[in-house]
């Protein structure tokens, strides 16, 4: 791709204007710098896509599930191969420091290599004998089309918690990526022709809001596999459902951290900072407030104002910065705001990064580490999403009273505990009704071959993400009964 060109869609295998004339910037948000121009494509490229992936669909589908997981085997050697490039070009987008950007590359990568066993995931089963002389089977089959519509926050793990095992249950898929950020997916979708596999297999959409709902409105399209913010998420899930089609939506989220007395604090400040600042907060796993129970308030209020008040902040191709900068202008705007909420609600602003800026870099969108006290489900701020490096402070007596506060909050995509009894633990695990849980862990992360999707406002669908659920969302089980 040529320096600041227009993207192109990719479409049964070969690279394609978008028919729609305009355009949005894609800068580097630490730089400014114009690094290219997304086209907002509409229907008529939507159809173009879907067309194309229903054409290849009867032919995809009948290569042996071995060919095709042949396929994703060498997709893997070649992202292994250009696994640098993937993370510079990620942090040169997105702005998230180089670690940051290895390790989404790395779990993209495990969802190719647990979508490699689909010999195995896609087997069905039988039982002899349901009645005398009559047996009983069920086969998993693809189901055609299916389309991804992902965010800005991790660009290129979240296209591949889809289209690597839709595909490799042999169906075909139109990925429509974030319009912020999608570049580096295209340098994914080049790997995947290096690796064979065939056109119309996998196609790019590149737009937004409208290029989506193209995708939800299409007869042909027979599920969609969305991540983004709760509002979209709902309206996504109720748009396709009308529709009769399969649906996963995964929402935004506000992740409360208890902390009991009996925590190791320096584990707890360490895995607490990174959950609350790493990516500059923009992670649906990222910590917001942190509840001190008892003495572990006081402590870990000095641990975290001392550490939150050192970390380092820059842009990730130069140094090695614990924190970049916030996606966009309108972002760092929006995350101010709260900021000013927050103030306006009367929590206790103990650390403000409003003014922070990075000398060598004026124009991107820097915003240091924030931190209020007295935080909780009552104000703004300790129940909307922030998307950002604004942590919270709250304090409660009891465990039950951590707990209280989680089920005030409409989200449900991730809580931890820290501690060293393994009762309190499992109280948490138990009564929290929350869907991903850390013990000791600050950022309950997703792993390929495990399921990954919140609770409450935080998720609508049944089937999750990954692991066995992806093979179940992609396929549909046929059952056979047979007397001979
Ligand atoms: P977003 O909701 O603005 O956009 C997500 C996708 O939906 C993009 O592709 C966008 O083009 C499209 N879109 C936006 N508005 C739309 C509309 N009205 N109709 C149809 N499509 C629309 O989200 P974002 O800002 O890109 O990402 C951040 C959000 O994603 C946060 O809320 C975060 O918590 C959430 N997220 C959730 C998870 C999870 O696993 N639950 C993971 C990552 C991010």
């Amino acid at each position: 791709m040529v320096k600041d060109a227009t993207v192109a869609n990719y479409l049964g295998g070969e690279w394609v204007a978008s028919s729609g004339s305009e355009t949005l910037p894609v800068s580097n948000p630490a730089t400014g710098e114009l690094l290219a121009r997304v086209p907002l494509s509409g229907s008529e490229d939507v159809g173009a896509a879907v067309e194309a992936a229903q054409r290849a669909f009867p032919s995809w589908r009948a290569t042996p599930a071995i060919e095709r997981a042949r396929v994703l085997f060498q997709l893997k050697t070649l992202l292994e191969g250009n696994f640098e490039a993937l993370a510079s070009s990620l942090a040169r987008e997105h702005g998230k420091n180089l670690e940051e950007c290895r390790g989404e590359i790395r779990r993209g990568i495990e969802n190719v290599e647990h979508a490699c066993g689909i010999p195995t995931l896609m087997m069905g089963s039988t039982l002899e004998d349901i009645a005398p002389g009559i047996d009983c089977e069920t086969v998993l089959q693809p189901l055609g089309v299916f389309a991804g519509i992902t965010p800005y926050n991790f660009p290129v793990m979240i296209p591949m918690w889809f289209w690597p095992y839709a595909v490799a249950a042999g169906n075909t898929f139109v990925l429509k990526p974030s319009e912020q950020d999608p570049l580096t997916h295209q340098l994914v979708i080049d790997l995947t022709v290096q690796a064979g596999l065939p056109k119309g297999v996998l196609n790019v959409v590149h737009g937004a809001r409208d290029a989506a709902t193209a995708l939800i409105e299409h007869p042909d399209v027979k599920g969609i596999s969305f991540v983004g913010s709760s509002a979209v998420a709902r309206q996504i899930y109720a748009g396709a459902a009308a529709r009769g089609k399969r649906v996963q939506a995964l929402g935004g989220a506000k992740n409360y951290l208890v902390v009991l007395p009996d925590a190791d604090y320096d584990h707890a400040t360490e895995a607490i900072l990174s959950s609350l600042f790493g990516s500059a907060g923009q992670r649906c796993l990222a910590g917001s407030v942190v509840v001190g129970v008892d003495d572990a308030y006081p402590e870990m209020k000095e641990r975290l104002l001392e550490g939150a008040a050192s970390i380092s902040m820059g842009y990730a191709l130069e140094g090695d910065p614990f924190m970049g900068p916030v996606i966009s202008a309108r972002h760092r705007e929006r995350i101010l705001g709260y900021i000013e909420e927050g103030i306006r609600e009367g929590a206790k602003l103990l650390l403000d990064g409003r003014d922070a800026t990075v000398k060598a870099y004026p124009k991107g969108h820097w915003i240091g580490p924030t931190f209020f006290d007295n935080v909780g489900p009552d104000l703004v701020i300790g129940r909307e999403e922030i998307f950002g490096p604004v942590g919270g402070l709250a304090q409660v007596g009891s465990l039950d009273e951590a707990l209280e506060l989680i089920h005030r909050i409409s989200y449900g995509n991730m809580t931890s505990v820290f501690t060293t009894s393994g009762c309190a633990a499992r109280e948490v695990r138990y009564h929290a009704g929350i869907s991903m849980l850390g013990i000791n862990i600050g950022v309950a992360a997703p792993m390929a071959f495990f399921p990954f999707g919140g609770a409450k406002g935080s998720f609508y669908g049944d089937l999750k993400a990954q692991g066995r659920d992806a093979i179940d969302f992609y396929t549909d089980k046929r059952v056979v009964i047979s007397r001979w």
